[in-house]
């Protein structure tokens, strides 16, 4: 039983439209799903993939319309890793963002850090090797260029980076790479989790990550539950969420860690084709659409908008 890398890393944004312009139109994501966060079903959730909304590719957002100003610190994610073809793909991004008005800043890695609207650390690295390209189409982002999933994230801890080193090798399967570094190696799929040391408290809201979530075959997923139980996490029953199953439990340094699952995935409830363009509700909040679209910021698919014009 492996875990088969990430499956989708949530985050909080104030302002849905700012975040869709800048995923779906400048990083040239594909927008997967547009619905609601079924605990709080006045607010978006979005989320974006490659063509074919794949585990190892999503990042996902609630909105929380108006959301203070946060800083990610201990115990949260504060960087995000996305992948690109080659180093050369760096110069291509380099230049797409400064049109774009969007800071960057090249490190030796090599590397090219950004933030995105909400403040949300991203770095563009050359993708993991081994690890196909998951891409999305964009009319200006060339392929041998266009992000290629998500290749790793970083999160702040206040003391000690091994704290919950037994769980990660013993129960999770990631193999340690370095003080504090890992990467979990699944079938298809490689992710690096690594720990910072940065004794500050954070501050939740705009910009800062949710949860992440580890990649499950379907069949196994109820025993993850069990291993992780089994470990002394408290962890929540199965639950469904439309496109996928997930257990959460809050893990040692203090992150929220999510186990989802491959199945149903995004094509469930609309046509492949088609995907993100409608706001899906689910079943038990079918009920209230009539409100929610009245109540939510009107969002277009920015694909469905190129389609059009063109
Ligand atoms: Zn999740």
């Amino acid at each position: 039983m492996q875990l088969d890398g990430m499956h989708h890393i949530t985050m909080i944004t104030g302002d849905a439209p700012r975040n869709v312009a800048f995923y779906a139109d400048v990083l040239g994501l594909r927008l997967v799903k547009k619905t609601v966060n079924f605990d709080a079903p006045e607010a978006y959730h979005l989320y974006y993939g490659d063509e074919q909304g794949s585990p190892g590719t999503i990042l996902t957002w609630f909105e929380f319309a108006g959301a203070r100003p946060s800083r990610p610190g201990a115990g949260m994610i504060h960087t995000i890793e996305l992948g690109v073809p080659t180093a050369a793909s760096l110069d291509f991004w380099e230049s797409r963002l400064r049109d774009a008005g969007v800071a960057v800043e090249r490190t030796d890695a090599p590397a090219l850090r950004l933030a995105d609207p909400d403040g949300l650390a991203l770095e563009l690295v050359p993708a993991v090797e081994g690890n196909a390209p998951l891409q999305a189409a964009h009319p200006d982002v060339p392929a041998e260029h266009a992000i290629t999933g998500v290749e790793g994230a970083r999160a702040y801890v206040a003391s000690d980076v091994s704290r919950d080193e037994a769980l990660l090798t013993d129960t999770l399967g990631f193999v340690r790479t370095g003080a504090g570094a890992y990467r979990v190696d699944g079938p298809t799929r490689s992710f690096r989790w690594s720990y910072d040391l940065h004794p500050e408290r954070g501050v939740e809201g705009s910009g800062t990550v949710h949860h992440i979530a580890w990649h499950s075959a379907d069949a196994d997923h109820v025993a993850w539950r069990e291993r992780a139980a089994a470990a002394g996490m408290l962890v929540t029953p199965v639950i469904d969420r439309d496109y996928f199953d997930a257990i959460y439990f809050r893990q040692p340094q203090g992150v929220l860690f999510e186990v989802a699952t491959t199945s149903p995935g995004f094509a469930v409830d609309e046509d492949p084709a088609h995907l993100g363009e409608e706001l899906r509700l689910p079943t038990q909040h079918e009920a209230l659409r009539p409100q929610l679209e009245r109540l939510l910021t009107p969002l277009e698919s920015p694909r469905r908008v190129r389609e059009a014009v063109r």
